[in-house]
């Protein structure tokens, strides 16, 4: 029973032998059996969208509603609070700065420019 994409460290079952005789979670797959990603783990959000790693942060990536930085979530609730916009433009424009920020890790100034004319 070799599989290809199992973890190298714990042959696949996620866990390996402390130094103490007990188990304890394999660190090269975080508990998950599989082998990391050839590249690293850049953009697993993308490229693996389901599987379940047992590495909550990834889920959360993928779930998350709402901006994460304060510039962020002040312009998303312009825009949620706006009495022009349709919801869709309001969804549309809230996954934007959502996407914008974990591309470049914040809103740049001209980011926030340009939404904040969809709310003017
Ligand atoms: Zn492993």
């Amino acid at each position: 029973m070799e599989h290809t994409d199992s973890c190298g460290t714990c042959g696949g079952d996620g866990l390996i032998a402390n130094a103490f005789g007990s188990h304890t979670k394999c660190p090269s797959c975080h508990g998950g059996g599989r082998r990391a990603e050839d590249t690293g783990f850049r953009d697993v959000t993308k490229t693996k969208p389901s599987h379940h790693q047992g590495n909550n942060r990834v889920a959360a990536a993928e779930k998350q509603t709402w901006p994460s930085t304060s510039a962020g979530a002040e312009i998303a609730t312009k825009i949620k609070e706006s009495l022009t916009l349709t919801a869709d433009v309001k969804a549309k424009l809230t996954r934007e700065i959502i996407e914008h920020e974990s591309t470049h890790g914040l809103c740049t100034q001209t980011f926030l420019k340009k939404m904040r004319k969809h709310v003017r």
